[in-house]
């Protein structure tokens, strides 16, 4: 990816940014802070603004400075997960009687969130598909403060028009949150396309390696929002521990060379898949027939290492498969080196049943990992047989 106005290229702000060497020792890797306290020179004398490890710990310092580069945003925050990010975004923008237009088939927690959660506290809710610029106006209203957009969407691999949502939301005086999670900020930079706010669940693709449970908000312009979620994350505390913004840190390092491979691989799974008799239909960007196909290649550099494809022969075939893999490991999260396959109408969407955003029984995912390809579609081939 080569850089843009001026700025280093992506993956050299992978490497670099927040992440200079320590000036006191010198070590070229961001050390783990674990001190929950900083000696104070004198009362209030601040070394470096540390003082306690809630409000500031210079390992997360390190990670939000690399993932507001990576965003091209002004501000990074890291939070304990990606839902602790999302719930403090939502409490720091809605009161009651605030109204949430949260698109199509969104994340499952998210869903959960909003539905269950944030709906207990009076914050009100339309799902809506942000493809259809007459529905999302439809239901937008006066006191509509967001609109939630996650492109690609899990499991679907919907693709929104970020910038048309975007223009959409802001003349109606509503914030355009993002969840970038499926993409990463390697293929899709949200900010860029006029996005207010970014949320990660860094648990996946950014963590990259399914051992460590995070989440990011990353604000463009807008200085006061990036106060008013600096202070939330102090005052409502979900934040990341040093051991998790470590490991992002060291995640990101790799983040563009793990998802060239995971697309690479997604690109030859979701043909094999096309062509195999036991699979009804597969979505992924990638393919020239999916209807997203033309916004993701103007919005996107590349189109991930997520797909999903419905089973021939309905749900109980479609669980089989799931089963019968090997190397794809069958379990719930994406985004890291493994490749992993799962069935969201029972396991990630479970929570979605009975709702607007219910997916099909016969729908698997995969999240292609970075193995060899030929030993992917011989996994799949076996599990299809
Ligand atoms: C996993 C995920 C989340 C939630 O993140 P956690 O880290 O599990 O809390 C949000 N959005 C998307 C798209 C996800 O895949």
């Amino acid at each position: 990816m080569s850089s843009s106005a001026g700025l280093p290229g992506f993956n050299t702000r992978a490497i670099h940014a927040g992440q200079d060497p320590d000036p006191a020792t010198g070590d070229v890797v961001v050390p783990l802070h674990l001190a929950t306290t900083f000696k104070q020179d004198g009362v209030g004398g601040l070394r470096g603004g540390y003082e306690y490890a809630r409000s500031a710990n210079p390992t997360r310092t390190a990670l939000q400075e690399a993932l507001a580069a990576l965003e091209q945003g002004r501000t990074g925050l890291a939070f304990a997960s990606g839902l602790a990010a999302e719930d403090t975004l939502l409490r720091t923008v809605c009161e009651p009687g605030s109204h949430v237009v949260l698109g199509g088939d969104a994340y499952g927690g998210t869903f959960r969130l909003i539905s269950r959660v944030a709906s207990r506290w009076g914050v009100e809710h339309t799902p809506a598909d942000l493809n259809d610029v007459d529905a999302l106006r439809a239901a937008i209203r006066p006191s509509t403060r967001v609109v939630w957009c996650e492109t690609p969407t899990n499991p679907l691999l919907n693709v929104a028009d970020i910038a048309l949502v975007a223009e959409v939301a802001h003349e109606a005086g509503a914030l355009l949150v993002v969840d970038n999670t499926f993409a990463s900020p390697y293929l899709q930079q949200p900010l860029t396309l006029g996005a207010d706010v970014v949320v990660h669940s860094t648990t996946k693709y950014l963590g990259g390696h399914s051992d460590v449970v995070g989440g990011a908000l990353v604000v463009g312009d807008d200085a006061d929002l990036a106060e008013q979620l600096a202070y939330h994350q102090n005052a409502m505390g979900a934040v990341s521990g040093p051991l998790s913004d470590w490991l992002v840190l060291r995640g990101i390092k790799t983040l563009g060379v793990r998802m060239d491979r995971h697309q690479a691989n997604a690109a030859r799974v979701a043909e094999f898949l096309l062509a195999h008799d036991a699979v009804a239909s597969v979505r992924y960007p990638g393919l020239p027939d999916h209807p997203g196909h033309d916004i993701a290649a103007k919005q996107m550099s590349g189109f991930g290492g997520m797909l999903s494809f419905r089973v021939a022969g309905g749900e109980e075939a479609a669980l089989r498969v799931c089963e019968r893999s090997q190397l794809f490991t069958l379990a719930e999260s994406l985004g890291g080196v493994e490749s992993l396959i799962e069935h969201p109408a029972r396991m990630t969407h479970a929570s979605a049943a009975g709702s607007p955003l219910e997916v099909p029984g016969d729908l698997v995912r995969l999240s292609v990992g970075i193995e060899d390809a030929d030993d992917l579609l011989a996994d799949l081939e076996q599990a299809l047989a």
